[in-house]
C-alpha cells in the first residue's frame, strides 16, 4: 500500500502543470468569445496555437460565468487547464484539441442554441468540465482491443473500460494539488456537478450511445421538454460528439 501510495504521489506530481506554465497562463490576455469565434458551430482550432487554445478554454468558463458563480479561483482553473491539456496523448485523433472543440460544441449548444436556459448551474459546470476532461489518457484505442489484450484497464472495468479510465483521471488532476476548482462548492452542489461529470463521461461509450439513442429520439418526436430516467430521477447525457 506504501508503494502505491508512493506512485500515485509521483503521478500526481507529473500530471500537474508547472508553476512557471501556470504563472504564463494566469497573465495571459484572454480574446473574447467573439474574436475567438466561439459561438459558432464553424469554430476552427486549427488557427490556434497551443497556447492559446489553453485561453479558448478559460474564455467559454468565464463567459458562462462559471468563475463567479462558483467562486473558482483563476490560478487553479488555469493550472487544471494546463493539466488536463498534459494529460492527453498525442494520439491522431482522442487528443487535446478533440477535447478543446467538443468542449466548444457543448458551449455553443449552451449559448448560441440557449440549452443552458434548461439546466441548473451545476449541470452547465458539470458538462463543460465533462467535456474537456471525457477522452483524457485515451490511448488511440477502443474498448475491444483493452478487453482482447487483456489490459489491466479491461481488469478493472469489463463495461466501458475506457470511459471508466477518462472519469479516473479527471478526478485524479481534480484531486492534485492546486487543481481542484470545485474547491468551494457546497457539498451539496459539489455531488450534483460531480454527478454530471461521471454520467457525461460515461455516456461517451458507443455502446451507450446506440442503446439511448432510440430513446432521445423518441424524446424529440414527442416534443417532451425534460429527459429524466424515471427510475434513478437522474437526467440522461447523450454526447455525440465521441
Ligand atoms: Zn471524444
Amino acid at each position: 500500500m506504501a508503494k502505491q501510495r508512493v506512485a500515485l504521489e509521483c503521478l500526481s506530481y507529473h500530471a500537474t502543470a508547472s508553476a512557471e506554465s501556470t504563472a504564463e497562463l494566469v497573465s495571459r490576455h484572454v480574446p473574447s468569445a467573439l474574436q475567438l469565434n466561439l459561438y459558432s458551430h464553424q469554430f476552427d482550432d486549427m488557427e490556434l496555437d497551443n497556447k492559446d487554445t489553453c485561453t479558448a478554454a478559460i474564455r467559454m468558463f468565464k463567459d458562462m460565468n462559471m468563475i463567479k458563480k462558483f467562486r473558482i479561483p483563476y490560478e487553479v482553473l488555469c493550472r487544471w487547464i494546463l493539466s488536463v491539456q498534459k494529460n492527453y496523448r498525442p494520439v491522431k485523433y482522442h487528443n487535446w484539441r478533440h477535447a478543446l472543440n467538443v468542449t466548444q460544441t457543448m458551449f455553443a449548444l449552451l449559448r448560441t442554441g440557449k440549452m443552458a436556459g434548461f439546466i441548473s448551474d451545476q449541470e452547465v459546470l458539470g458538462l463543460m468540465v465533462a467535456c474537456l476532461s471525457h477522452d483524457l489518457d485515451h490511448r488511440g484505442t477502443n474498448n475491444a482491443f483493452q478487453s482482447k489484450t487483456d489490459s489491466p484497464l479491461a481488469m478493472l472495468y469489463s463495461t466501458s473500460t475506457m470511459e471508466h479510465h477518462h472519469f479516473d483521471q479527471c478526478v485524479m488532476i481534480l484531486n492534485s494539488e492546486g487543481n481542484n476548482i470545485f474547491q468551494v462548492l457546497k457539498p451539496e452542489d459539489y455531488r450534483q456537478v460531480m454527478d454530471t461529470v461521471q454520467q457525461a463521461i460515461l455516456s461517451t461509450d458507443l455502446e451507450q450511445y446506440f442503446k439511448t439513442k432510440p430513446q432521445f429520439l423518441q424524446v424529440v418526436r414527442n416534443g417532451q421538454p425534460d429527459w429524466h430516467d424515471s427510475h434513478n430521477k437522474k437526467r440522461e447525457y447523450i454526447i455525440v460528439l465521441i
